[in-house]
């Protein structure tokens, strides 16, 4: 599909369309729709910004490409004038201080937020169905669940209730849904994109990126968003992508892939014939397919949960009702924190903080925290070699089809395994990109770290191949 980013902006140039009915259609769709996505509108905000665009359209003034065009925004991005409420009852009426570094950028530029988008928990799962607003319905089969935990995003992306969303990746939260929903979704190389006002999970693989309908408009919001910021050291300087770059493969000489999790017993038969074929296609067009060796899944998962859950314990250790959330007052100061913790917390986040404590206390923290930082070396250690031999790595984005909505809820450690392709790349912070292509929830692209251009360039390569 070509970009809607373009096409909108033309129609908006011509006066085909006014921005006050495009953003009205927008936010009646998204106040009709009934796969749960949004958390709260940002009506006023939406429609005041509208009319300043027409306002300039119609006084002849020049208008930029992201100007006026409607975006959505998971529930954890910090926006000035919202409520911030990572889909937790503990933050259910709090309200954003600030504007994400990420969120501000697209504002400057013009974009017109709609929506606070809804998902997991704090970024806690893999089907936005642990949060309080409802679990998310998926756009293609509502009985399946949405992905997660940026669902809302992807649903409203699918639907064409926004032209792109703002998800946040921490172990595959962006690719997932992306893939469940048939949509591109990009977790950059960390550090591209500031976290700054992102509600921190896990602080080590947390990405900021993108959602939309065509790699075009993946790339344009990409360079919006990205670049150095002093309030995110980890950040660095890049340089924009440009379109033309993506039109040739140059570069790509070799494609691997991970064996393991091609051979593995849980992989869908569909999903693997499928993949094999994709790998079939891409030697056809001359470029050399190579099997890799990788780390178990059962091993990525447990070094990716006993990272996650030790950040996110620490995290979210700051939420005790006093200086954030809905306190509960009990007896004493100790019980207040306990009270306000355990009845504002869900099952799954107070599991992973449980988790995370438990990982980072005296007598478990070498044999576990530090064995799972040891092994976070290797898979990096292993990536590095991996690219010296291939220039890109190419995987299904989960070992099966979107589960049915409530399964997840049942069975908390059949989600954790549903996240053993993405977190590895998370651990190996590369940049990773859902295409919707391949295998029934799409496939993923990755590259050595700060290729992002790279990865984006296989996905058109692919677009016209498989
Ligand atoms: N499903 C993974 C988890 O629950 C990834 C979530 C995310 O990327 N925020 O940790």
């Amino acid at each position: 599909m070509e970009s809607q980013i373009q096409q909108i902006h033309q129609q908006l140039v011509d006066k085909k369309i006014t921005c006050t009915a495009l953003i009205q259609e927008r936010l009646d769709l998204l106040k009709a729709n009934t796969n749960n996505t949004v958390n709260q509108l940002l009506e006023d905000i939406a429609l005041n910004l509208a009319k300043k665009v027409d306002a300039k359209i119609n006084n002849g003034d020049t208008i930029g490409l992201l100007e006026g065009i409607p975006f959505g925004i998971k529930d954890v991005y910090m926006v000035q004038g919202t409520k911030t409420t990572a889909s937790s009852h503990l933050l259910k009426n709090y309200k954003s201080a600030y504007t994400a570094t990420a969120i501000q950028k697209l504002l400057d530029a013009g974009a017109i937020p709609l929506v606070k988008e809804n998902c997991d928990s704090f970024g806690h799962g893999s089907s936005s169905e642990n949060t309080i607003f409802g679990a998310v319905k998926n756009a293609i089969n509502p009985n399946l669940v949405g992905g997660g935990s940026s669902g809302g995003s992807a649903v409203n992306v699918a639907k064409n209730y926004t032209v792109f969303s703002i998800g946040g990746d921490t172990g595959g939260s962006i690719r997932q849904p992306a893939g469940y929903n048939n949509i591109y979704g990009l977790k950059p190389t960390y550090g591209r994109i500031s976290r700054y006002g992102l509600m921190a999970y896990a602080s080590s693989t947390d990405c900021v990126g993108p959602l939309a309908k065509s790699i075009e408009d993946i790339r344009i919001v990409l360079n919006t968003m990205s670049g150095k910021d002093v309030k995110d050291q980890t950040t660095y300087a890049s340089a924009d992508i440009n379109t033309e770059n993506l039109t040739n493969i140059n570069g790509i000489k070799t494609v691997g892939y991970f064996k393991n999790f091609i051979e593995s017993d849980a992989i869908d038969a569909q999903v693997k014939a499928d993949f094999l074929t994709t790998l079939d296609k891409i030697k056809a067009k001359g470029i050399a397919v190579k099997a890799l060796d990788f780390f178990e899944s059962n091993t990525l998962v447990s070094t990716y949960y006993t990272l996650a859950m030790a950040e996110t314990a620490s995290n979210l250790s700051r939420l005790d009702g006093t200086n954030y959330g809905e306190r509960v007052e009990s007896g004493s100061l100790k019980e207040t924190y306990a009270v306000t913790r355990s009845q504002n917390f869900s099952e799954e986040t107070k599991r992973r903080i449980v988790g995370g404590n438990q990982v980072l206390s005296q007598g478990f923290s070498d044999k576990i925290y530090l064995k799972g930082l040891a092994l976070r070396d290797q898979i990096s250690s292993n990536f590095e070699k991996d690219f010296n031999t291939v220039d890109i790595i190419l995987s299904p984005v989960t070992p099966s089809t979107p589960p049915k909505v409530g399964d997840s809820l049942k069975d908390p450690h059949a989600m954790y395994l549903s996240d053993a392709y993405t977190v590895g790349f998370s651990l190996g912070q590369l940049p990773t990109f859902t295409i919707p292509q391949g295998t029934a929830t799409g496939l993923q692209i990755s590259a050595a770290k700060n290729n992002d251009e790279l990865v984006l360039k296989f996905a058109n390569f692919l677009k016209d191949t498989i």
